[in-house]
């Protein structure tokens, strides 16, 4: 099987499992002690989280605080509900091309809330002097889209939301740990499982001094925000994943640079979606008209990559960036997506991407 969907989620880092272990020991070496416990072992594991926390928020800017949640999905909804104004003048708008997690948050709150959608031109890239609706309390767009990998120019748009006095949440899920992110945003949204850590751990990055209601209620952990006992594993699994990818970032960067020309070049006769200058390389959304994607992927069934999103897939529904970027139905079902990275082998790479390119032709397209 050779796995080429790296933006669905990654490959457990090995160094990531090696810091998890020690909290997923048994009864004799105490890793399991809660971390909000006053004891040793508490302790012990308490400050595991804690070098966890400085870990993770040393690839954000100073001046935040870093609070751990379940998933993006959760720290999205929590910067979007939480920083809401309760009194029915809140603004929300987002661009068109972000996660479910923030688009289906922002419709929930339609009704107490006005909700605005931003544009994205056909490069899949939001205009940095788009239109921002008054009274704007917040605006969410993604650094790097999970779909068709284009960066979005969020420097830009902080600046001119700090002129209207809102805040900007950045959802970096797909961009943490990979390169730099962006100055500015007021609130940043991180998922462990997108950088080669644990799934069920996220985090919301808060800016010093912006208050944020909580979602969850209960014994005041993560300084109220988010009530609920942490995994001191997940935590140690996500700060070493943070480390590792802080550590490798430009030889990641490298790797992938260099995967991209291989795959560029053996897909020379399809049409990428969204710009291919303004993206991660690590993600090649590519289309042909004609192609029917479901047999493409039953022919290669030991090949793991995606049609569309890997969140819309199943759902039926074409996806939702691909509309946005103006891509009809059927352009939109011809498309495929190949996600690679750390763990990617070129020589994999090749032959998979040699072997989708035959089984299309074999289509007749
Ligand atoms: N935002 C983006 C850009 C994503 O790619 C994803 C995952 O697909 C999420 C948010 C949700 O992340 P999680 O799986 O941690 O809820």
């Amino acid at each position: 099987m050779i796995y080429l969907d790296y933006q669905a989620t990654t490959p457990l880092a090995p160094e990531a499992r090696e810091a998890m272990l020690p909290w997923l020991s048994g009864p004799e070496a105490m890793g399991f002690a809660n971390p909000h416990s006053p004891h040793r072992p508490g302790r012990a594991a308490a400050a595991a989280v804690d070098l966890a926390r400085e870990q993770v928020a040393a690839l954000l800017p100073p001046g935040g605080n870093v609070v751990f949640t379940g998933s993006a999905t959760e720290a999205l909804n929590l910067a979007i509900k939480g920083t809401a104004r309760g009194d029915g003048t809140n603004v929300f708008a987002a661009s068109a091309i972000e996660h479910a997690a923030v688009l289906d948050c922002g419709e929930s709150m339609r009704g107490n809330s006005d909700v605005f959608t931003i544009s994205v031109d056909e490069a899949g890239l939001v205009d940095p002097e788009a239109a921002l609706p008054d009274q704007l309390q917040l605006l969410a767009v993604m650094h790097v889209n999970n779909e068709i990998g284009t960066v979005q120019p969020v420097e830009r748009l902080c600046e001119r939301v700090r002129e209207h006095s809102g805040y900007v949440l950045c959802d970096a899920v797909q961009s943490y740990g990979k390169m730099p992110l962006p100055d500015g945003p007021d609130m940043i949204a991180l998922s462990a499982h997108k950088l080669y850590g644990p799934k069920g751990i996220g985090a919301l990055w808060v800016r010093d001094g912006i208050a944020v209601a909580p979602l969850i209620h209960g014994g005041g952990q993560e300084a109220g925000l988010r009530s609920g006992t942490l995994s001191p594993a997940l935590c140690a699994g996500f700060g070493a994943a943070a480390a590792l990818a802080k550590a490798r970032m430009d030889e990641d960067a490298a790797h992938v640079a260099e995967l991209w020309v291989t795959a560029r070049d053996i897909f020379a006769g399809w049409t990428l979606n969204g710009s291919a200058e303004q993206r991660w390389h690590g993600n090649l959304n590519l289309r042909k008209d004609g192609l029917d994607v479901a047999r493409l992927m039953s022919d290669l069934r030991d090949l793991a990559f995606s049609a569309g999103s890997a969140c819309a897939s199943g759902s039926g529904r074409p996806s939702h960036v691909l509309r946005a970027i103006g891509l009809t139905d059927r352009q939109a079902k011809s498309s495929i997506r190949i996600g690679f990275g750390r763990y990617t082998r070129p020589e994999d790479l090749e032959d998979a991407c040699a072997r989708i390119v035959a089984a299309a032709a074999a289509q007749g397209v």
